[in-house]
């Protein structure tokens, strides 16, 4: 039995479709979660497990659809990585105001950016950190071929630039 935290009235239980606004999409809805509501004063409290892997799944939905990323999609998705606004433009190579028009739908993302969001999202965790001081240089060097030596230690390959 819950107690409400606002009146301190018995809370009923019960398992209901809930309209999950927390990561700032429309339309994602937890279907059958524990939600339970006051009848004295309205508060309500829904039991939502596993948060990360839900954020997970929902990241992977959004990654996986045909059309291109909304706004409201794409604030997400930089969320759910963990950046910043600056970081994202200094990872997709934009300028800040470019990703912040991005978000607040002023300008349309290209087909390339939306690619790269969805490859950098699917990629993690797993993908070590990006080499962001190296990638800042990118666009001002000039095109050279990378030399690498490469060697088998202990079973593995390991790469040195040479
Ligand atoms: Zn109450």
């Amino acid at each position: 039995m819950t107690t409400c935290l606002a009146c301190g009235s018995r809370m009923k239980t019960k398992r209901e479709n809930y309209r999950y606004a927390a990561v700032g999409l429309p339309g994602i809805t937890l279907e059958g979660v524990q939600v339970s509501r006051c009848g004295n004063c309205g508060e309500y409290e829904v039991a939502i497990p596993r948060i990360e892997d839900l954020h997970r799944t929902i990241a992977h939905a959004v990654i996986s659809k045909r059309e291109r990323l909304t706004p409201a999609e794409i604030r997400f998705l930089r969320k759910h990585i963990g950046w910043s606004g600056a970081e994202f433009a200094a990872h997709m190579g934009a300028a800040r105001e470019t990703v912040s028009r991005w978000e607040n739908g002023s300008m349309p993302m290209g087909a390339v950016a939306d690619r790269l969001l969805r490859m950098i999202v699917a990629n993690r965790p797993a993908a070590p950190a990006w080499p962001l001081e190296g990638l800042r240089q990118v666009a001002r060097a000039r095109p050279k071929p990378l030399r690498l030596g490469l060697r088998v230690a202990r079973g593995e390959w390991k790469a040195e630039a040479a």
